[in-house]
């Protein structure tokens, strides 16, 4: 098995960043000595693998994977344009440049379409909203009514798991 890059890991680079998540990918390139100008040099550029690892070794496996659950809570409540003041604040504590994270989750985007797959394993990702959910206020389910059987005029009314924070879509 050749050996690519220097990195923290037993496992070669490109295994490693195998098993990351896109969103992992763009939490450990905004922590990686990585310019926020960067362009990147083509489908083999090897300096983004060199990044990603640097910004896991940098934050740990774990805090990489927690505040990425936390990016991909976050843009879910935003695509939806639900940001309470309160995910708002805790996401740019985390994420002070909204530049640079621009430029992290582009890079990381490049890294999965040129470069690295992303491993089955790496798709089971959990979502987290930081802070109560804007639906569902943290109860992690909603009442409401629903349709059971249109031409019987049959409807039921009861707790539904939420929409925006018990989905399970979107994880990778
Ligand atoms: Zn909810």
């Amino acid at each position: 098995m050749p050996a690519t890059l220097v990195a923290p890991h037993v496992a070669p680079v490109t295994t490693f960043v195998e098993e990351l998540s896109s969103w992992e990918r763009t939490v450990a390139l905004y922590a990686s000595d990585m310019p926020t100008t960067y362009h990147c040099l083509g489908r083999q550029d090897s300096n983004l693998l060199g990044w990603i690892s640097q910004g896991v070794a940098r934050l740990g496996r774990e805090e990489t994977r927690r505040r990425a659950s936390y990016l991909a809570g976050y843009r879910r409540v935003w695509l939806r344009e639900l940001v309470t003041p309160q995910i708002a604040r805790r996401h740019s504590e985390r994420f002070p440049s909204v530049r640079r994270l621009t430029a992290a989750e582009d890079k990381s985007a490049s890294s999965i379409m040129s470069l690295i797959r992303i491993a089955p394993t790496a798709r089971n990702f959990p979502v987290v909203i930081d802070g109560p959910c804007p639906t569902c206020d943290g109860a992690g389910k909603l009442w409401s009514t629903w349709v059971v059987d249109a031409e019987a005029d049959w409807t039921e009314t009861g707790y539904r798991p939420c929409w925006l924070c018990q989905s399970e879509d979107d994880a990778a």
